[in-house]
């Protein structure tokens, strides 16, 4: 899997556009200490949905939008797109390139897009999901990421084994329809319980 692009605006070091464009080699990222090269791969995991703040080493969600500085004024939201490349179509999708992107307001408003589609949380999730890229992924591997895998519940390392085997999606879609028969179920009790009292 080709990762082409990543745009940022206001995420958290990055209050103007930039715009890093990928080799098909290795590309490294240097720089100081505190410069934002973990803003960075922050970027990449908030783009792919990552819900989690301790992830994205932040207390609350805002605290991914550019705070401002003595020379800046904090931005009023955060956004960015990954630009992926699908000539070999990995994602179920005709176009040869995927842009996903990400948008959120201080008003606490999240957007979501695919190819500049708009698209639910759901459907970003599912897009990677089997693709070994998934915010459950082990794509990226953060600093003590390793210690925390070796240490886990079992269950939790299954699920690892279970992204990469691809087959995520479908325990994913199983649990929904489990969850949905369960509903219809209750609501079949209710209805019941409404006939009854009629005869
Ligand atoms: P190190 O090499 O020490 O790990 P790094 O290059 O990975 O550093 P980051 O952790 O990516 O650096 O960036 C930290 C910088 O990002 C800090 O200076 C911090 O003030 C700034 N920063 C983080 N969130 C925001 C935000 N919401 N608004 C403005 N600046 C932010």
């Amino acid at each position: 899997l080709y990762l082409k692009a990543l745009e940022i605006q206001g995420f958290k070091s990055f209050p103007d556009k930039t715009v890093l464009t990928f080799g098909e080699d290795i590309t490294a990222i240097v720089g100081p200490n505190g410069s934002g090269k973990s803003n960075i791969s922050d970027a990449i995991r908030w783009v792919m949905g990552e819900q989690s703040t301790r992830a994205l080493r932040g207390g609350k969600m805002e605290d991914v939008i550019f705070g401002g500085t003595a020379k800046r004024k904090q931005t009023g939201y955060a956004e960015v797109s990954l630009v992926l490349d699908n000539t070999s179509h990995i994602f179920d999708m005709e176009e040869s390139e995927v842009m996903v992107t990400r948008r959120y307001y201080r008003s606490g408003e999240s957007e979501y897009y695919i190819n500049r589609r708009s698209v639910r949380l759901k459907d970003v999730n599912e897009l990677f999901m089997d693709t070994g890229l998934g915010r459950e992924g082990y794509s990226i591997i953060g600093q003590g990421k390793i210690d925390e895998i070796l240490s886990v519940k079992s269950a939790d390392r299954r699920e690892v084994f279970e992204e990469a085997a691809g087959i995520s999606r479908y325990r994913h879609r199983k649990e929904e329809a489990e969850r949905r028969l369960e509903r219809t179920d209750e609501n079949l009790v209710r209805i019941n319980d409404k006939i009854s009292e009629l005869e």
